[in-house]
């Protein structure tokens, strides 16, 4: 996404910091490689919403960490094998998902706030952002200090196995809009109590010729509970490759895509999903990733 003027800092901030804010992966290039022909793969353009080619030195950054803090946060699973079952491993690849999210969001606000005048224009204020926006940060801070003290222990994580070969790639923070009985939870109007607000944080990840699927949350997180530590397990495993598809999708900007899955399963219905991306925009239109009658039934990007 193009912002008029684009904020860059280092979310681990500390005497350590160098200068140069680079641009950060956040989803690991080694990883990228892996589902990439020619070096390039298929992502949404935040622009037009339609699919595109994109290179794997562009894919997934953002600048929100210095040169110093990419390299020394992430080298437990960026020069070793991802572990989902070590909470350290866990809790450091959340905070470069959900850094990735805090930035787009002040960048977001930043640029209305330039383009409307909302100093003077309150009305322009997208209050949702704004919640979503200190939320973000309270868990941003949150995961810090547990990384800085070695103590690994704000996040629950439920990771689940495919074992079918790669196609798909995500890394997303959100917030949920509904549970699995259609109630609302998260939601980001003015009504909305700001300590209420969750976010889930999933990432797609290979391991050898596994997709391993990892969903961390703040252990206090009871939607998260019900939903994936209670409901998710009962699935059967067609069920969870069709709602974590639907997760991706919705709700989270930064996914990839294998040339082979996109032709073989996506263009075909590309305009029906380019439209549905158009209407997330109108916060008029609420989705539910549990509705069965969705257009975006059947949807499925792990199985080419
Ligand atoms: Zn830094």
């Amino acid at each position: 996404m193009r912002f008029l003027q684009e904020i860059k800092f280092c979310v681990a901030k500390s005497e350590n910091c160098e200068d140069n804010i680079i641009q950060a992966h956040s989803i690991s290039k080694k990883f990228l490689r892996k589902i990439a022909k020619n070096g390039r793969v298929i992502s949404i353009a935040p622009s037009s919403g339609d699919f595109e080619e994109i290179g794997i030195r562009q894919a997934s950054t953002f600048r929100g960490f210095c040169g110093y803090h990419d390299k020394e946060l992430f080298k437990c699973f960026e020069d070793h094998n991802f572990d989902f079952t070590n909470p350290e491993h866990i809790e450091k690849l959340s905070l470069r998902t959900l850094s990735k999210e805090y930035l787009l969001k002040m960048n977001c606000i930043n640029s209305q706030a330039e383009k409307f005048d909302t100093h003077h224009n309150p009305s322009f204020i997208d209050v949702g952002s704004c919640f979503a926006y200190y939320r973000l940060e309270y868990y941003k801070n949150l995961l810090l200090t547990s990384i800085w003290q070695k103590k690994y222990n704000v996040l629950d994580s439920v990771s689940i196995i495919f074992n079918d070969s790669l196609h798909c790639l995500a890394s997303g923070a959100f917030f949920l809009e509904n549970d699995i009985n259609h109630e609302p939870v998260n939601l980001l109007q003015e009504k909305c109590s700001l300590k209420h607000l969750d976010p889930i944080i999933l990432n797609l990840i290979p391991l050898n010729n596994d997709t391993i699927v990892t969903i961390s949350f703040l252990k206090n997180n009871k939607t998260a509970n019900t939903l994936l530590v209670k409901e998710l397990p009962l699935m059967n495993k067609v069920q969870q490759k069709e709602l974590i598809s639907k997760l991706i999708f919705l709700y989270t900007e930064n996914f990839y895509l294998s040339t082979e899955i996109y032709k073989n399963k996506l263009k075909p219905v590309k305009t029906k999903l380019v439209k549905h991306f158009h209407n997330y925009f109108n916060l008029n239109k609420k989705f539910d990733v549990f509705d069965e009658d969705s257009e975006l039934k059947n949807l499925n990007f792990f199985d080419s």
